[in-house]
């Protein structure tokens, strides 16, 4: 393999859904064959499970906080653990293991207690997805690496199968499919290098709130202030007031809106204006009763992040 494609794969394999594993240094595409199979009754059953580091997709949270009866809000606190992609870069979100363990909060003796949900990286265990992007497009291209620990007994069965036939078999399609405008951003930004910009502190907390905490973003976007701003329809409003797809992809085009200044919202005729004067006036506001920093925002506060998503 030529150099540029190491370094090409080894940038890939650091942004791969199992960063820092065995990975070999070969990518794939989907025809090609592995030979692969884990079940109850392998040696190894479990092992993974017990010294885990999954990271998490927006829809993996979806999955799982349904199958746990929880707010995205509480699923977090309880099992995740944000963690930067990039310095300075967008978060992403990872479970938080057991205390003072290392193994997955939600295996027990018998397996993984949330199996049909379970999330994407369980999934494509022992493959690892790794996503290519080109300078400042959305487009990625698919290609696989494959994982293999010494742990991991399921590569010496003798079970035959495509890259693409693994996938369907372990329900990836959609979850990939669903993830897919988290993904664009994530690649968008990366790829775009410092031209894009600092992102500040309150888009970082909106791509944290879209993609991850989507009952908190629910309040946001429902809320009188957002709606005042913004052209949405009866339906589209309706639908995602139920809907986490629907609100997990309104979001994803919102994001595309505050991170790379796309107008994919329409903002209500002279609501710019309108608030970038009320903006200003708070700021002097702030200003007078915290000179140290003013632009520490109130937590209750959701005006300059209305803002921040009409630009
Ligand atoms: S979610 Fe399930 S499959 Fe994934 S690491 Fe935890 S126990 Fe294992
Ligand atoms: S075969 Fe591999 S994936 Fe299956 S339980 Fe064993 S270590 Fe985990």
């Amino acid at each position: 393999m030529a150099d540029q494609d190491n370094n090409d794969v080894a940038d890939l394999i650091k942004d791969s859904p199992i960063p820092d594993s065995p990975v070999i240094p070969t990518t794939y595409d989907g025809e090609h064959v592995i030979s692969f199979r884990c079940h109850k009754d392998i040696g190894c059953f479990n092992a993974c499970c017990k010294n885990s580091d999954i990271t998490l997709t927006p829809y993996d949270i979806i999955r799982l906080k349904k199958h746990l009866g929880m707010t995205s809000s509480d699923f977090l606190k309880k099992y995740t653990v944000p963690y930067e992609m990039e310095k300075d870069g967008m978060a992403g979100v990872r479970f938080l293991p057991v205390e003072n363990g290392t193994a997955c909060q939600l295996l027990s003796e018998e397996g993984c207690t949330v199996y049909e949900d379970r999330p994407t990286s369980c999934r494509y265990y022992p493959i690892g997805l790794l996503s290519m992007r080109k300078q400042d497009e959305y487009v990625d291209r698919q290609a696989y690496a494959l994982v293999k620990e010494e742990h991991c007994l399921g590569h010496n069965e003798d079970n035959k199968m495509t890259i693409d036939e693994y996938r369907k078999q372990q329900g990836v399609e959609e979850y990939d499919e669903i993830d897919r405008g988290w993904r664009q951003l994530i690649l968008k930004r990366k790829s775009s290098g410092p031209g894009i910009g600092t992102l500040t502190k309150q888009s970082l907390q909106l791509f944290f709130m879209a993609c991850y905490d989507l009952d908190r973003f629910r309040l946001f976007v429902t809320s009188s202030g957002f709606k005042e701003s913004f052209q949405m329809g009866d339906a589209e409003f309706e639908q995602i007031q139920t809907d986490d797809i629907a609100l997990l992809h309104f979001g994803f085009r919102l994001l595309r809106q505050v991170l790379f200044g796309e107008s994919s919202i329409d903002v209500k005729d002279g609501v710019t204006e309108t608030r970038a004067a009320a903006k200003k006036e708070r700021d002097a506001v702030k200003a007078e009763a915290n000179p140290v920093d003013p632009d520490q925002p109130s937590p209750d506060d959701n005006s300059d992040m209305y803002t921040m998503c009409e630009n």
